[in-house]
């Protein structure tokens, strides 16, 4: 055995993190046992993947278990595994580097949320520096599985630095050596480590032995008959799963023999776990064979618009020896995987009927993500029906209906399914393209995010009707739907003024030039001058503002300017055309209701022209509201 030892720097992040650890977390320290007990337990669950799939490994023979020893004179605490074990490499790269990314924001939130440090270092995975809550140092001392690899031991008091030695351990397995700080005695005690173990660590399934007695007895819960456990097993089943501080918000538990066998614990969280949004890749339900952990987070499982789902998922069927990588070809592998995605949306479905309030509960939190399940061709009708909109017929921005519900309420010979996008129901309710959907008192589906306009470009039907946005509707179609209301007749224009009608279309097209394709009189207008609309069947408006943005497109496009023939203002017009064609007012008030249409749809990028004009109307307006008025 060589006696140098060798001196490295810790990195400054984990530096960082250290110092909060030591210095600033004194609440929920107990926190510390729960993940060293984790390392060890994942230690064992790789050996055992090892040694099933015929690896050549050392020390065969030994019992795959977790030992915590201590000697409270001397105030220490021994956290003893039987696994992998560690190579020198393997203790720097694993012991000496935070591996996940986001590190600093971690941090940043670690530092700001102390009280919620327990769940934040659990789910982060940097656990094992929370032994520095307890110890004033620490000595790991472990042998890694390949043969012909020294024992090394680490030592650090968790300032800036640590050392690396070879050492004397003799058998397979690692041994986290901690000398408690002086307020951490407690630490040192049966009763007290007995009772952590059991809050924290109770379904880690490898024994665990403190001081020789077995603490922790709890067989795996989702291979039990599910009459047998009670709600509170699941959910500290879920809180030890998921670090989660509350109770899941449901619980699916499913067992099937045929075609294939297999268990699944599946619990949806209340909230959504997007952790900070950083944590992107913690997701995925675990997977285990007889019993065994294949697979920490399996990602092919579920469809990710279903990862919000936790859980695991355990088969009698497949081979132990399977590899992670060839999982995804595995025939039994994808039916048990299709199964499970059915198990959810089932339940869901289930859900929304039986309890269509907690079903919106559902909606609010886990809405978002559930959409990205348009691609999902597989599980499409099941999809449809769990998809909800807020809608015309609703009264507030978050009631929400489902297709079904829209197609119930459907006029007769309907055969389309209206819908509009806008940033919140305000914009949306004054949009013009709206106005002869209210008149004729049919129903909209308000889409307030750009992926919405992805889920219904995507799925183009539900049943058998096929999604129109208001901008794109043939509105002849929709003139001859009965019983709608009829829009109420104006006055007439005289055969005359209808020529200088038409007339005054074209001179406002030429006005406005290339800026728009065509002037023409509106069928949908009904409290607004004029609007802007698409081609018919052309993409919608908003897709095509969605475009416009991703393509970083700043150019305009070409529409057609539709113009209210009933509308005061138009009529006005009108006369004032019919007096004077080249009466510069007409061209002021064109340009500014291509200007106002062009600001609803998003594109009017510079306003001061606009400002401008406004300023001169409101200036001659006010001369002739004061002239009116007789006010001197
Ligand atoms: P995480 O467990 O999320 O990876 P930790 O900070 O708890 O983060 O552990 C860091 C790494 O150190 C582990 O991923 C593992 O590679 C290694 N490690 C920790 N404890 C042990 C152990 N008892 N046996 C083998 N390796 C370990
Ligand atoms: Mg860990």
């Amino acid at each position: 055995m060589t006696e140098t030892k060798t001196q490295y720097e810790f990195k400054a992040e984990i530096k960082q993190l250290l110092d909060i650890l030591v210095h600033s977390l004194y609440t929920n320290r107990e926190i510390f046992l729960r993940e060293l007990i984790s390392n060890a337990s994942d230690a064992l669950d790789k050996i055992r993947f090892e040694s099933n799939r015929g690896t050549e490994i050392i020390d065969k023979e030994l019992p795959l278990e977790i030992k915590v020893n201590f000697d409270k004179k001397k105030k220490l605490l021994f956290v003893e595994d039987t696994g992998i074990g560690m190579t020198k490499d393997e203790i720097i790269t694993n012991i000496g580097t935070i591996a996940k990314s986001g590190s600093a924001e971690f941090i940043n939130q670690l530092k700001e949320n102390k009280e919620n440090a327990g769940s934040i270092i659990g789910k982060f995975g940097v656990g094992f520096y929370s032994v520095f809550m307890v110890a004033e140092k620490v000595v790991i001392k472990t042998k890694s599985y390949k043969a012909e690899e020294p024992a090394y031991e680490w030592i650090s008091d968790g300032s800036g630095s640590y050392e690396i030695a070879e050492t004397d351990k003799k058998s397979r397995g690692t041994v986290i050596e901690i000398h408690l700080k002086k307020d951490a005695e407690e630490f040192a005690e049966k009763y007290r480590l007995e009772q952590i173990i059991k809050k924290h660590s109770s379904f880690i399934s490898f024994p665990i032995f403190v001081e020789k007695e077995r603490v922790n007895t709890i067989p795996a819960l989702w291979r039990e008959p599910k009459t047998n456990i009670k709600p509170e097993q699941y959910t500290e089943f879920y809180k030890f799963l998921t670090y989660d501080n509350e109770e899941p918000f449901e619980v699916i538990h499913k067992s099937v023999d045929a075609p294939i066998q297999f268990s699944s614990l599946l619990f949806i969280p209340k909230k959504n776990f997007d952790f900070f949004g950083i944590n992107r890749e913690d997701y995925g339900l675990d997977l285990y064979v007889r019993r065994v952990l294949i697979q920490h987070q399996n990602k092919d499982l579920l469809p990710e618009y279903l990862s919000f789902v936790k859980g695991v998922v355990d088969s009698e069927d497949l081979p132990l020896n399977i590899s992670r990588e060839t999982l995804q070809e595995n025939i039994i592998f994808t039916k048990i995987s299709q199964s499970v995605t059915n198990q959810v949306l089932s339940h869901l479905i289930k859900l929304a009927k039986d309890n269509p309030e907690k079903y919106l509960e559902f909606w609010k939190e886990h809405g978002k993500i559930f959409k990205m399940g348009y691609s999902d061709y597989q599980n499409q009708e099941k999809f449809l029906e769990l998809l909800r909109f807020n809608s015309s017929f609703n009264e507030k921005a978050d009631d929400v209906i489902s297709l079904a519900d829209y197609v119930e309420r459907m006029k007769k010979d309907q055969k389309e399914i209206y819908y509009i996008s806008g940033s919140s129901r305000e914009s949306i309710t004054i949009d013009p393209h709206l106005e002869i959907f209210k008149l004729k008192g049919l129903e909209v589906l308000y889409l307030y995010e750009p992926a919405d306009e992805f889920v219904i470009s995507s799925i183009m039907k539900y049943k058998d009707y096929e999604f129109k946005s208001v901008d794109q509707v043939d509105l002849k179609k929709l003139n001859k739907l009965d019983n709608v209301e009829e829009k109420k007749e104006s006055e007439k224009l005289s055969s005359d003024d209808e020529l200088h009608f038409s007339s005054l279309l074209s001179h406002i097209k030429d006005i406005l030039g290339d800026k728009v394709k065509e002037v023409r009189v509106s069928e949908r207008l009904k409290d607004s001058p004029a609007c802007l609309v698409n081609q018919d069947n052309s993409m919608s408006a908003s897709m095509q503002k969605i475009m416009h943005i991703m393509n970083k497109d700043s150019s305009i496009p070409q529409k057609i300017m539709e113009v209210n023939k009933d509308h005061k203002l138009i009529r006005n017009l009108l006369r004032v055309f019919k007096a004077d064609k080249n009466d510069p007012f007409i061209g002021n008030v064109a340009e500014q209701l291509y200007e106002s249409a062009l600001l609803l749809e998003g594109y009017l990028t510079d306003p001061h022209k606009l400002v401008n004009r406004i300023n001169n109307l409101l200036n001659d307006s006010s001369d002739w509201y004061t002239e009116v008025k007789k006010i001197n």
